[in-house]
């Protein structure tokens, strides 16, 4: 893929799936705007990458932050063509009957509305240029209940309908709309996930996990016409097909 030209930016983009999909990005030739609260962490980055990335703190839990993140992009930048709404959390891990109502609406805040926001602040930008890719991180939690995880299904289900929706909305007008659901993937949030010792996910082992370049390099790939059969849907990296067509195994 060669994104020459393209403007991406990536939430979450301080650790794990985030940063390897900017460095990701910046080698197909796009130019990067780094997005996540860990400021230092991103400004290591994008002093990592060079001249073609922007490092931009911003809690994405909050639509004016994201909003301003977006307009820092385009004056940095010039554009917005690619948006990776990837930043997650999964803590706090609880049971229903015992889960901190603040704490459960937090994460809400960050995986549902967070990516909402991405969706409102960028899509007017997109539209006014023609087009533009819309990524969302999905997750099979999306999909059926894990246990102590209600938060994060309930979030992950309703970031797939907000994909849905973008693609029903304005899939004709030049926006495309995908979701990733990665599978497991070796980063701090399944530390987080062994370290709290509930449910299977819980017991796998590190070497069952898939190296986050891999989730890297298939976002790069579904900003190519070779994805477009799956717009408005979820494409699964457990899928050996999709596996195939990226080229990880
Ligand atoms: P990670 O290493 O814990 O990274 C999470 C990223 O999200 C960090 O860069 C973090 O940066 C950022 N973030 C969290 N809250 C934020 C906020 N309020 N505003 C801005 N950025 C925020 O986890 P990861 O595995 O790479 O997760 C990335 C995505 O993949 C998430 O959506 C997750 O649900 C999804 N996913 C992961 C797996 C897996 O097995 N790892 C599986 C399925 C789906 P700061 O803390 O610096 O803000």
């Amino acid at each position: 893929m060669d994104l020459t030209g393209k403007v991406a930016l990536i939430t979450g983009a301080s650790r794990g799936i985030g940063a390897d999909a900017a460095r990701a990005f910046a080698a197909a030739g796009a130019k990067v705007a780094l997005v996540a609260r860990g400021a230092d962490a991103i400004a290591d980055l994008a002093g990592e990458i060079g001249p073609n990335a922007v490092a931009i703190p911003c809690d994405i839990s909050r639509y004016w932050e994201v909003e301003q993140a977006i307009a820092n992009c385009v004056t940095a930048h010039g554009r917005l063509d690619i948006m990776v709404n990837n930043a997650g959390v999964i803590e706090p891990i609880a049971h229903l009957a015992e889960a901190d109502p603040d704490a459960w609406g937090t994460v809400i805040d960050i995986n549902l509305k967070g990516v909402f926001h991405g969706m409102r602040a960028a899509l007017p930008v997109m539209l006014q240029q023609g087009g533009g890719t819309m990524l969302t991180i999905g997750s099979g939690a999306a999909h059926g209940p894990v246990e102590a995880w209600s938060h994060y299904c309930s979030s992950k289900a309703g970031a797939l309908m907000l994909t849905k929706m973008a693609h029903k909305e304005y899939g004709d007008k030049g926006i495309r709309a995908l979701s990733l659901s990665p599978g497991t993937v070796a980063t701090q949030m399944q530390r987080e996930i062994k370290a709290s010792g509930v449910n299977p996910v819980s017991q796998l082992d590190w070497s069952d996990h898939i190296p986050p370049e891999w989730v890297a390099r298939t976002l790069v790939w579904m900003c190519g016409a070779q994805a477009d059969g799956y717009l408005g849907d979820e494409i699964s990296l457990r899928d050996p097909d999709i596996r195939a067509k990226v080229g990880v195994a």
